[in-house]
């Protein structure tokens, strides 16, 4: 019997786990590398063994190392390049993909420079380790907002944009440069963070176009293979890029409930050079982010409902699970909406209704 193709992960956190998931009926064994565990082990990496990250940036380690330098580390200058918000912004400019005006904070700039230019409010964000809107400083013209001094050339300052809502776009590129793309997802953050992703909206297909062409730009620009995810604005009938994911992305789990071919499985087939067709929809899909919450088994007995639990310790504000449910008509949907409403803390309140006022399939 042939061994199975194998790939690793650099990275061991749900993102890996649910690319092993994925892996299993392909015959591929996903291999996620814990990198900061204390370790001198020696990995037993084959030539021929993939390797692949779920995050975008990873302090070094023997581990780390190890996957980092191995000759099939795929896209592996892309990572640092994306993970520096200054560089990721440097390209979008490079390559002409529209994004939210930016510049460098660093030892000169001065804040009332950056009024004069972007408005009274100015969103300043941290060159790296952000997620989660964390890693992010408004600045108030109203409230004489300063630059911290310690941001100074670890920051990069944005226009704030009123945009009409967010939406974001998963595509994969192959080796030989054929890409192919989900439908446009729209997502709704609170305080920074993923709550809840809806797709696809008959009422965004005519953004496609538009987004396909943003995300293969920078999917040739980067040579890049595999899975990449792109978070925009829409600004009436124009998207603008606010970043890039280098990676699988959470607005691209609906996927898991609602195409023939997950996210998760696109990423694998394409770092493996299987073949690849354009992801046929089978179901629209809601995806409900299970954030600093307890698992609760009622949520199984939803008709239409697949839970993913990914066992960590449940912390306020920590992404601990999804929910996906296909909808297979709009009465289903209320109800399973208006059942979670009812089983659900005050904080998923308002995303639960903004899924009942937008899931217009
Ligand atoms: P992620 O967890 O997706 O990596 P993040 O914390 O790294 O997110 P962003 O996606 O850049 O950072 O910002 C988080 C959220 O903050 C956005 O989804 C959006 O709601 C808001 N935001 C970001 N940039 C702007 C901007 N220029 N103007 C207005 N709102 C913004
Ligand atoms: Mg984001």
């Amino acid at each position: 019997m042939a061994n199975n193709k194998r790939v690793w992960v650099l990275g061991n956190g749900q993102l890996g786990a649910m690319l092993s998931h994925a892996g299993q009926p392909l015959a591929i064994d996903v291999l996620p590398v814990d990198i900061m565990a204390p370790s001198d082990e020696k990995l037993p990496l084959a030539d021929d063994d993939i390797i692949t990250a779920e995050r975008e940036q990873w302090p070094e380690s023997s581990l780390s190392l190890q996957l980092s330098t191995h000759k099939n580390f795929i896209n592996g200058p892309v990572f640092g390049r994306l993970a520096d918000r200054y560089t990721q912004k440097s390209l979008l400019d490079e390559l002409k993909v529209a994004t939210a005006p930016w510049e460098l904070v660093d030892n000169d700039t001065d804040v009332n420079a950056l009024y004069g230019k972007y408005g009274e409010r100015v969103l300043m964000k941290r060159r790296t380790g952000g997620y989660d809107g964390k890693g992010q400083h408004w600045l108030k013209q109203a409230e004489n907002g300063q630059i911290p001094a310690d941001w100074r050339g670890e920051a990069i300052a944005e226009q704030a944009i009123n945009f009409d809502e967010e939406v974001s776009v998963v595509g994969v590129r192959t080796h030989n440069g054929e890409c192919f793309f989900y439908p446009l997802t729209l997502n709704l953050h609170q305080d920074g963070i993923l709550m809840a992703s809806v797709s696809p909206l008959p009422r965004l297909a005519p953004l496609q176009a538009e987004a396909e062409a943003m995300l293969g730009t920078i999917m040739q620009g980067l040579d890049y293979v595999g899975v990449m995810a792109m978070e925009c604005f829409r600004v009436g009938d124009h998207l603008l890029v606010n970043e890039l994911a280098p990676r699988v992305h959470n607005s691209g789990h609906w996927t898991q409930a609602g195409t023939h071919m997950d996210q998760f499985q696109l990423h694998l087939r394409a770092l493996c050079d299987l073949p690849i067709q354009q992801p046929q929809v089978n179901f629209p899909c809601v995806m409900v982010n299970l954030i600093g919450i307890d698992k609760d088994d009622r949520w199984l007995s939803l008709p239409n409902a697949e839970l993913f639990w990914y066992a960590k310790e449940v912390r306020p504000g920590r992404k601990v699970g999804h929910l996906n449910l296909s909808v297979h008509n709009a009465a289903m949907l209320e109800s399973s909406i208006t059942q979670l409403k009812s089983w659900m803390p005050e904080q998923y309140q308002a995303p639960l209704q903004w899924i009942l006022d937008n899931a217009d399939f």
